[in-house]
């Protein structure tokens, strides 16, 4: 039965554990802002919606969003000068709302960095598949500031680095991605054949076992004390458990 857990349903498990991603959608007419919002939450997505360009870069800054559906008439600061600006700031993906038969605009918008465009008026589905398209295509390009956190924990996943406290603390490649595997599944019971299978590289052929070991060192790293540790787990009989 082990064995069995060891194969493909463990991929799944990162794609729902990750955090939702959010979705800023900037546009002044607010029943489609609230209809493209309704949609949007109704594929799992978090929505922010501003209502005029000046605001929607600012939010865009502030909140730091995955990703932006931005009108182009907007009140304020129209979409050309709020993508443009954004462009010079950051890779946030951007899907342009433009009318219908303005080839212009649309060719126009790509040509100033907007990753994709929507024809006004769309159907809700057209939008999200987009949405996800984009998203897809984004992460895949970039996987940019991975950053997970729980409690006094903080693993830049991107940048290799572990800081407890605010103090960085250094940890052995096993530790990291044990510890990134631990914490990407936060709350789920992993047996210590997921863990060797997860975290370790495929020259580890150790007795499963071992992970004890490298669980006792992860501890003595992360925990505050590690003899009764807050955030590393053993499940027992099962395996190991992370609780942010
Ligand atoms: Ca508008």
């Amino acid at each position: 039965m082990l064995s069995s857990l060891r194969t493909a349903p463990i991929k799944a498990y990162r794609q729902v554990t990750l955090m939702a991603h959010t979705i800023l959608v900037v546009e002044d007419e607010k029943r489609i802002a609230h209809w493209v919002r309704t949609y949007l939450e109704k594929a799992g997505f978090t929505t922010l919606v501003a209502y005029d360009g000046k605001t929607g870069l600012y939010m865009a800054r502030r909140e730091r969003p995955d990703l932006i559906v931005l009108d182009l008439m907007l009140p304020e600061m129209d979409g050309w000068e709020v993508c443009q600006t954004l462009r010079r700031e950051s890779d946030v993906p951007i899907i342009m709302l433009t009318a219908r038969g303005r080839e212009q605009e649309r060719i126009h918008g790509l040509r100033i960095g907007a990753d994709d465009y929507v024809t006004k008026p769309f159907s809700p589905d057209e939008l999200v598949a987009r949405v996800q398209a984009t998203l897809r295509r984004a992460t895949g390009k970039m996987r940019t500031a991975e950053v997970l956190r729980a409690g006094n924990i903080c693993l830049d996943v991107t940048a290799h680095q572990c800081r407890i406290d605010d103090a960085e603390v250094p940890l052995s490649p096993t530790q990291f991605k044990l510890l990134e595997v631990l914490m990407t599944h936060a709350g789920q019971v992993l047996t210590r054949e997921q863990l060797v299978s997860l975290a370790m590289d495929d020259a580890f052929d150790g007795f499963d076992r071992a992970i004890d070991v490298q669980i006792r060192r992860l501890r003595q790293r992360v925990e505050h004390d590690p003899s009764a540790p807050r955030h590393i787990l053993t499940v027992y009989g099962l395996g190991y458990k992370f609780e942010p």
